[in-house]
């Protein structure tokens, strides 16, 4: 596990912008160096943990582009189209054993290895075959034309992956066209998942009139899950702090964050707060983001806690500022610098400087091309409904005060966050 000091995330002003917020995530919270090897496909979306250089160079040897016919540089036609006669056939796979002979034109197909001394391909579209059967080449083409020389695309030795990389499946194809059979990953992060609050019934579970089904939690373990995660969904624990403090205790040696929703708020019946400090340490962060309010950071025997809100909304964009980095940072992951899309507004908004804002919103192709952003025409932080009928959030930085309809926005597209 690793080991956090209780103050770690202590901080000096009273409100924290979103980038304060990250940047005390990734200086404070030590990567796992937990290693496992997994087979290639196993690979993706898994943290590498180590550098890879390439043990061979891509292409592998020099090859052809194209369908069509090799020549000697020495040989290529420079004002006229001139007639070659045929010196073999080399396909993907094949072997060209002899050198090319001056004046000769080979036929080759894509993938194929050059034959010695052949430099030049003409596709096979533009040449055409004489009464004599001779191949009749165009003046004019480029040397080195349609040939992908060794080493083009990665030299042998290039560090090409890098630790940290989260990998996607062009990162796995790269491995396995250097012939890699398994790579090495971060072991996943162990998280612990509860939901707080009297007020919630498990789905499956009899619901109480005065009850809501949790919801938060099944988002939370699918987002985690996303990211990598290894999760134990531990249910609901009672706004009561000695149950919270004991169910909280319990996980916490083994695993490597612990995540709840609910009860941070500062109510009487916001339990979390006194629960984690009469166990561990707590401090409120008073986060400058809209939808959010308090986001609990605490630590319990070196592991770290985050408390999210309990209101669906605030708990899917904090987890999105706090959670996130806090996994990658964990599984040792490059920073992944959320970057949205400028689009256009099809709404006006009005905010307070300061603090940063999230409005959802849907995206609409307008009249001359462009992607306009739709509002969303409700703005609770307790509507399911507002994520699910929107395609991504438009982010309104702390200096906006003010957007107007046709104003370019940055827009973060669902599929971008997790
Ligand atoms: P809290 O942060 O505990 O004050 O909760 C704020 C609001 O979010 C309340 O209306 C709760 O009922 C609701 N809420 C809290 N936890 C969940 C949950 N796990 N799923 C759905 N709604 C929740
Ligand atoms: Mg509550």
């Amino acid at each position: 596990m690793a080991q956090l000091s209780d103050d770690c995330f202590a901080f000096g002003g009273p409100m924290m912008s979103v980038d304060e917020a990250v940047g005390l995530i990734t200086t404070r919270v030590n990567a796992i160096a937990d290693i496992e090897t997994v087979a290639l496909v196993e690979g993706d979306g898994r943290v590498l943990a180590g550098d890879v250089a390439a043990p061979l160079p891509l292409p592998p040897f020099t090859n052809s582009a194209v369908d069509g016919y090799a020549v000697r540089n020495a040989d290529l036609p420079a004002s006229a189209e001139q007639a070659f006669s045929l010196d073999g056939r080399i396909q993907a796979g094949g072997l060209a054993q002899t050198p090319i002979k001056p004046g000769h034109t080979v036929r080759i197909f894509t993938g194929a290895p050059m034959p010695p001394d052949a430099e030049t391909v003409f596709m096979q579209e533009d040449v055409r075959v004489d009464a004599s059967g001779r191949i009749v080449l165009p003046p004019g083409l480029k040397r080195g034309a349609n040939v992908r020389p060794a080493g083009e695309d990665i030299p042998q030795g290039h560090v090409a992956l890098r630790a940290g990389q989260r990998l996607r499946p062009q990162h796995v194809a790269l491995a396995a066209a250097f012939g890699l059979t398994r790579l090495d990953v971060v072991r996943r992060i162990r998280v612990a998942v509860f939901s707080t609050g009297d007020e919630l019934a498990s789905p499956g579970e009899p619901r109480a009139a005065s009850q809501l089904y949790d919801s938060n939690r099944f988002m939370l373990l699918a987002m985690l899950r996303r990211l990598g995660c290894e999760v134990s969904d531990l249910g609901i624990l009672r706004d009561e702090r000695t149950s919270l403090a004991s169910g909280l205790k319990q996980v916490a040696g083994s695993h490597d964050l612990v995540l709840t929703t609910g009860g941070v708020s500062t109510g009487e019946e916001d339990h979390v707060k006194a629960a984690v400090e009469s166990i561990g340490s707590l401090v409120l962060w008073r986060m400058a983001i809209k939808p959010g309010r308090p986001v609990a950071m605490g630590i319990i025997d070196g592991t770290p806690l985050i408390g999210l809100p309990g209101n669906p909304v605030a708990s899917f964009v904090t987890f999105v500022h706090v959670v996130r980095p806090t996994v990658l940072a964990l599984s040792g992951a490059l920073p992944e610098p959320l970057l949205p899309i400028p689009v256009r507004a099809a709404f006006a908004y009005k905010k307070k400087a300061g603090r940063r804002e999230y409005v959802r919103a849907s995206l609409r192709r307008a009249q001359d091309g462009g992607l306009e952003a739709v509002k969303f025409p409700r703005e609770g932080a307790g509507l399911l409904s507002s994520l699910v009928e929107t395609d991504g959030l438009v982010e309104l930085g702390e200096d906006v005060t003010n957007v107007e309809p046709g104003q370019d926005v940055g827009f973060l597209p669902y599929a971008s966050l997790i």
